[in-house]
Formats: structure tokens, sequence, C-alpha cells
């Protein structure tokens, strides 16, 4: 996002920077590298770091590895050739009067023409040796004379993000000259937030450049935090109020297939699950189309609420979608979906990369339901849980669907006449060659695996579907608020009864051989197992790591007694679709893995899982491939193997060991890896930003949404006054 966008004010601020004094074609493209073509793109240009030069160390002062500011006068220089003139260094030695340091720059020999003997020189570096001292590839300035120094020196001086050919004090020099011609023709957009405690405009420009004090540049650079946190929260809420003056096909249906569904499912949803159905069902109902999130930790059970809202849509006469990011789990989809719906007379469709499947529902069970008799087993029996996700005002209509023929399917209202169908697939349904007729409700599951502009595309599939996605991605509050501010958020968040926790354990590799001992005795019990490797082959860049093909054959010669079975990205479909099925048969016990399985994947007998080089996969995948497990009654555990030897690594690894709260863990997995490198941030369509922090700036967030919910009432409030107004003149 350019904050030029969010400063229509600023006029005269979106002048080119060619029109300013000293900026000539080759400085304007060097600028244009940085993205700097306006004068506001250029006070906007944020500095990279500050540098408190009123205060700068004295060289016999300097301690190892401490990064610091010193000045000195350059006594000597030389460039040494070595490795028959191939390689070089070029060393200036410089003299403080405390003592001297040698800086040095490695293979660039035209660093030399940057220096003269006798040049005064500002170092920012750290010493790596102290006798005698040496900084390598330090950031050095050259000090000038002239009045000019006192942009430079003597105060909390700013480090920009260069390119090539374009000097630190030259750009410094430009922008303080800009701000002191420009600065009363700023004018500041919001002036409102100086009550929250914001600088203005002008204030926050010239702290985020020449702060008096280095705690100033923080309050400058909340400031334009909030202004693009309050430009993304304004985007997505309009979208939202545009969206709400949209009509929605009703979907809440009759309930005659969520009955049938339920009653064989063989357990009882639980609270969490009623709880968001209901949620769904009065969505479906409002006549606004639903957009809404539900979150639910891996095995919390979100494809059975899935699939009641698809059923609900299909009740109603309308065509249902679901899309998974995997063929696996798109197939294990439509297998389950199979089972459950084709006897309830709906005709499933399965549509991934590798080509096209269909069901045609058979409606067997809803004839046999809808004999007089036999379908009182489900109707009426009290407290069943078709009753408990009943919105309070409307019962259903037992009487019109018992009089439906089974298979025509057709809504009491008579919309549709054909036999309702059900999409299933990947990325594939979204093919412009793939039409969908009568979409009455798109569902996204492992959303986060998905880009916004997907999901959209999606959506135009049809004529303003409903929208449930579903993660099982705990997604930190801030990125919640921003990423889904459009979507109104359901969690479950209760596991169903009847689970063994899952106990997670981090062990170093020697202690394999007990660990496969382990795996070997859960096998004899009759259980199954994931093990899972970093890389599908060995070789190629990046850390070294075990790889899951030659493991494979490794486990395969190793444990004769028992069925190994491989699964990575790079097998064909119809290959990983086969080891999954003797997988989930039970015929394979082992399954040898890439991270492929992280998602999705249901086998409640596997429960045991080992992951070799844990420290080369994320927190929050690590989280996700643990949740395969954990999902039967058996104890479940995991076992991380790994020579973690960064912090970072170790940090994340404990984290699993000590808890299994998705939130807690995605909260930590922020802190960890900071913005720019979260989950779905790249793929969501959420601008890069430039001030603003996800993993830090969370009231800041909230901040801006509150405001954002205030300026959008105010505009709802007056186009619908000047509606009025409007319609008043007409009449
Ligand atoms: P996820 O939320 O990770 O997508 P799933 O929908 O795959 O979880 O459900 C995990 C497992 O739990 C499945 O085997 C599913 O049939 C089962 N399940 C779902 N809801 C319940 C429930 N209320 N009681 C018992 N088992 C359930
Ligand atoms: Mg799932």
């Amino acid at each position: 996002m350019s904050l030029v966008k969010s400063h229509p004010q600023l006029g005269v601020l979106d002048l080119l920077v060619t029109n300013l004094r000293g900026v000539g074609t080759e400085r304007a493209e060097q600028l244009a590298r940085l993205e700097i073509r306006t004068i506001a793109e250029l006070l906007l240009h944020k500095p990279r770091r500050y540098e408190d030069r009123r205060r700068v160390s004295r060289i016999a002062e300097l301690d190892l590895m401490q990064a610091r500011t010193v000045a000195g006068k350059v006594v000597a220089m030389g460039t040494k050739r070595y490795s028959q003139g191939r390689k070089s260094v070029f060393e200036i030695i410089l003299d403080d009067g405390s003592a001297r340091l040698h800086c040095r720059w490695w293979n660039l020999p035209f660093m030399q023409k940057y220096f003269t003997q006798g040049d005064e020189v500002l170092v920012f570096g750290k010493l790596h040796s102290l006798r005698p001292r040496e900084v390598d590839h330090p950031e050095t300035e050259i000090i000038e004379g002239g009045e000019e120094s006192s942009i430079h020196l003597n105060r909390v001086a700013p480090i920009y993000p260069l390119t090539e050919g374009l000097p630190q004090r030259w750009l410094r020099g430009l922008i303080w000259r800009t701000l002191g011609e420009f600065s009363t023709r700023i004018t500041d957009p919001w002036p409102e937030l100086a009550k929250e405690g914001f600088p203005s405009t002008e204030a926050a420009l010239r702290s985020l450049h020449f702060p008096e004090e280095p705690a100033d540049e923080e309050k400058a650079r909340a400031r334009f935090a909030f202004e693009e946190f309050l430009a993304l929260q304004l985007d997505i809420q309009e979208r939202r109020w545009r969206l709400r003056q949209r009509e929605a096909h009703s979907c809440r249906g009759d309930n005659r297939f969520v009955k049938q569904f339920l009653a064989k499912l063989g357990f009882r949803l639980t609270q969490a699950q009623t709880r968001v159905l209901k949620a769904i069902r009065h969505d479906l109902e409002a006549g606004e189309p639903m957009r809404r999130l539900l979150q639910g930790d891996v095995g919390s059970g979100k494809t059975v609420v899935a699939a009641c809202a698809l059923l609900m849509t299909l009740e109603s006469g309308y065509n249902g979608v679901l899309m998974a990011p995997t063929e696996i789990l798109a197939s294990q989809h439509f297998e389950n979906f199979s089972r459950w719906l084709e006897p309830l007379g709906v005709q499933l469709r399965l549509r991934t990369g590798s080509g096209e499947r269909s069901c045609r529902g058979t409606g067997e069970e809803l004839e046999a339901a809808i004999i007089p008799g036999s379908a009182s087993n489900f109707s009426s029996a009290p407290g069943s849980q078709t009753d408990e996700i009943q919105t309070a005002e409307k019962k259903p209509d037992v009487a019109s669907s018992q009089r439906l023929p089974p298979s025509a399917a057709t809504s009491p209202d008579g919309r549709a006449e054909t036999q309702p169908t059900l999409f299933i697939g990947t990325h594939a349904l979204i093919e412009d060659s793939f039409e969908m007729d009568r979409l009455g409700i798109v569902i996204i599951d492992e959303q986060h695996k998905f880009g916004v502009a997907q999901r959209e595309k999606l959506l135009r599939k049809g004529k303003c579907p409903h929208l449930l996605v579903m993660t099982a991605t705990p997604i930190p509050r801030t990125l919640g608020l921003t990423l889904y501010g459009d979507l109104d958020v359901s969690v479950i968040d209760q596991l169903p009864g009847g689970r063994c926790p899952i106990r997670t354990f981090v062990r170093q590799s020697d202690k394999l051989p007990k660990v496969w001992e382990f795996i070997r005795a859960k096998l004899k019990e009759g259980r199954q197992a994931y093990v899972i490797y970093p890389r599908v082959e060995e070789g190629g860049a990046g850390r070294p790591a075990k790889a899951v093909i030659a493991e494979f054959q490794k486990i395969q010669k190793h444990l004769t007694s028992f069925e190994t079975g491989l699964l990575h990205g790079r097998m064909k479909s119809e290959e990983k679709e086969k080891v999954m099925e003797r997988f989930r048969s039970g015929t394979v016990q082992i399954l040898v893995a890439t991270s492929l399985i992280e998602v999705g994947v249901d086998v409640p007998n596997a429960t045991v899982m080992l992951v070799e080089n844990a420290e080369q996969f994320g927190l929050a995948q690590l989280h996700q491939m643990r949740g395969r497990i954990g999902r039967g009654a058996h104890e479940s555990f995991c076992i991380l193997v790994a020579d973690a030897r960064t912090d970072d690594a170790q940090r994340r690894l404990k984290t699993l060991e000590e808890t299994a709260d998705g939130f807690k863990i995605a909260e930590v997995d922020l802190a960890l890896r900071g913005t720019g490198d979260l989950t779905g941030q790249q793929q969501s369509g959420l601008p890069p930003l430039r001030f603003g922090d996800f993993s830090r700036d969370l009231p800041l967030v909230e901040k801006a949404r509150v405001f954002a919910t205030e300026i959008i009432g105010r505009r709802m409030k007056l186009s619908a006054q000047t509606t009025q107004t409007a319609e008043a003149s007409v009449a």
C-alpha cells in the first residue's frame, strides 16, 4: 500500500521528485529504485535505523561484537591482493586520538575510490578482534565541513536504505531540505488523531527523519502504522458494508437431509459444533450473504459442521461447493461425503487436477426415511441433536419435506427441479472452464492455504453465494482482525469427547533406536504410525536433512514384519490415493511421508507420529502435523527428533512439548517469526506494511478497527440521508 494514496490531501506532495533542486535524471532513477517517485514517497522513506551521533564512542573503549559508531581520521589505506589477484581486501586505518581501528572490505576493491587519506569518517560496525582492533564491512560516512554538518552530526541521524550510487549523506540532506521547504504545505488527513495522542502528520514526519530523541521515532512510526491499519480496516469494512446491501438466497433448509445425516453419524455433535451450526443456520436464512470464518483446532470436527451447512443449502434447492488445498484431502472429503450423502439422494462431483469423478445419489435412505413410520425414528426423538441446532423461531416444515419425491429434491417453494449437487475439489474448481449452477454456498477448507483472490474467484461462480471458510491454524488476533476482518468468526473450542490427549516428546537424534523400539511396540498393539521427513530427495540446496525416499527404503528393510507406505508430493495422484487408501484401511501400518500429510488427513487408528529433523519445520506446521494423531480413543504420541542448535528452534520445539493450545502456539509463532513471514500473509492479498508490524501492534490494529467502524458508520448515515433527500426532492 502506498501511503501516498491515503494522503490524497497532500496535493503538492504528489509532485515528482524531479521538481526538487538537485534531483536530476540520474538521481531520480536511483530514487525510483527505492520506490521513491513523488515528494510524499520521499518523505515517507523510512530510515532503516538511527544513529545517536551526540555520543560517538572512542575507539579505545570499543568492546567485542557490540555495534557502535566511532569517528576518526583516515591515517592509512590500501588494497592487498591474493589468490593470484582474484581476491582482495581493502583496508583503511582510522585514528581518533584514543586508538586505531582497522576497517576491512573483502573483494570490494572499488571501495578504495570512496576514501582519501586525511578524511574524517564515521564508522558503524562491530569489532571482531581487539588486537588489532578490526571491523569488517562497516557502514561509513565521510564527515564534511560546512553548515550542513548540523544535519548529519551531533544529533540522532537517520540511516536510510540506499541503492547503488546513492550516498547516505546526499539523501539525508535532500530529505532535510524537502521537509523544511514543504512542511507548511503538509496537511493532516486525520486531524482527529491528535485526540488519540498521535503526533500530527507534520510532527510525525519530522520525528521519523530527525527525532530529537531516539524514542520520538517510535511515536512517528505508530502514527504511520495506524494509518496503514486504518486504510486496511476502512477497505475491509466498506467491502463488508457493500456486501450487506446485497441479497442472498435463503438456505436454511427444512432439515430433512441434516436430520438423516446426523442420525447416521454414530456420534453426537459437541456443544461447540452445535453452537456454530446455530450461527450458520441463522446466517443462511438472514437474507444477506453469510461471510463466516470457522476456526477450530485440528481434530475439533469442522468437517461435520461443513457437511451440515452444505446439507441445509442442498435442502433449499441450491448446490454447494467444498474446496480443499490438496488432492488427498479433497479425495478424503469426497469419500466421506459420498458415504454420508449418497443415501440421501445427493449427487457428488469431485474435481481435482487429475480429473473428475462423480457419485450419483441413490436416495435409498431418504426413501426409507420418508415412509411414514420409519421416519419417526429420527424425527420425533425428544432432545435429538437435530432439534438442538434449530433456531427457535422456525421449526422445520416436516410435512412438506415428507411429501417430496426422494431424488428430485425440489425445495418447498419449487425453486429447483434437478438433483442437488455437491461439488468437491481442489483449485481445479476455480478454473474458468468449470461451471457450477445454482450455487448457494461456498466452503473452503484449510482456508489459510488459499489466497483471497482464489476465494473471490470461486465465489464469483455463483450469484452472491454464502461463504464459510474453515481453518485449523489459529490466527493471532492482530492478523485475524485484519485478514479476516470482513468475516464473522466462530470458534470450535472443544474437542469431541473420548479423545486421549497427545503426549509430545522432543529427542536428540542419538535416541532414535529407542524411539523406533517404542514405535514397534505400538505397531504390535495394532496402532499405525506416521513418520515424517522434511525432504523428498537427498542433496540439493539448503540445510542437510533426511529425505523421505531414502529413509523409506531403510525402514522397509528394517521393519519387515510391518507394511510400509510412501507418500510425497512428487508421486502421481493415483499412487498417492492408493497408499492413503491402504493406510486408511489399515493394510499399511507405517506411512513414511513429507509434510504433505499436514492438512486434514483423518485416520483415527494412527496414534504415533515421528518427525525427524523437526527443527526444519515451522511451529504452526508441526502443530498441524501433530493434529493427524490424537483422533481416536487410544493414547497418542508425537516424537520430535531434532538436533536444534538455534534458540528459536529450541523454543519452537519446547512450545510444542508444553502446549497443545493452537492459539498459544500461534502467538509464539508470530513472536518468533515476526511480520513478513506469517502463515498466509503473502498469499492473503494483504499489502506489505511499511510501518505497521502485526507481531507487536495489536493495540494499534484494534484502535484502527474502532476508528474505521465510526467512520464507516458516519458515511453510511450520510449516504442514507442523501438518498432520503434525493427521494424527497423527487417527490
Ligand atoms: P478437523 O476439525 O481437523 O477438520 P475433522 O472434521 O476431520 O476435524 O474431525 C476429526 C475426527 O473427529 C473425525 O474422525 C470426525 O469424524 C470425528 N468427529 C467429529 N465430530 C465428532 C463428535 N462430535 N464426536 C466424536 N467424533 C467426532
Ligand atoms: Mg479438516
